[in-house]
């Protein structure tokens, strides 16, 4: 995901708007491998800041996902903005060393990231909002069920003949025991 900002590069103060639709590749995230439903959408205004460009946009992402109860597919739907700051990329120099200065803290909670040339590669930036953006646990339905521990049946779809009410039942009885005991 490329943006050409050389029109802008020597204008400090001028600023650039794309838009697109892009196939993006999928990606594993704690795990679980993110795949996208249909082309990922993107809307991108670079602006020359001098210091460097300010990359503001938004982003609207439909991600497959796998709920975290009962395993089924499930769709999520991503409409976020994102902001950072892209600085060119240091030449490697003969003084070693002085790489560790860090330079956080110049922007109030900018991101900052590098580019080099005539180019901005926005794709770390858009993986960053995706990742923030998509919950740790996803659910296909807020009551899902999930499955059965003893047989694995998925309890949306049906009753299973488990009697998982009896285990219930048998932990209460030594709770009670344990209480009692007190
Ligand atoms: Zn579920
Ligand atoms: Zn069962």
């Amino acid at each position: 995901m490329k943006l050409d900002i050389h029109d802008i590069k020597n204008s400090p103060g001028e600023s650039k708007s794309y838009g697109f639709d892009e196939e993006y590749p999928k990606f594993a995230f704690m795990g679980e491998e993110i795949r996208f439903a249909e082309p990922v959408h993107l809307a991108v205004t670079v602006t020359n800041i001098e210091v460097g460009f300010l990359v503001q946009g938004f982003i609207h992402a439909v991600v497959k996902r796998v709920c975290a109860r009962c395993t089924e597919t499930l769709t999520d739907e991503i409409n976020s903005d994102f902001t950072g700051l892209f600085q060119q990329e240091k030449e490697s120099t003969s003084h070693a060393g002085e790489e560790d200065e860090e330079s956080e803290d110049e922007d109030e909670n900018l991101e900052v990231y590098s580019y080099h040339g005539n180019t901005i590669d926005i794709t770390d930036i858009v993986s960053d909002t995706i990742t923030v953006e998509i919950s740790m646990k996803p659910l296909c339905r807020e009551d899902c069920r999930g499955l059965c521990p003893v047989c694995g049946q998925n309890l949306n779809e049906k009753e299973c003949s488990c009697d998982t009410e009896e285990i219930d039942e048998r932990l209460a009885d030594l709770k009670k025991i344990f209480s009692e005991k007190e």
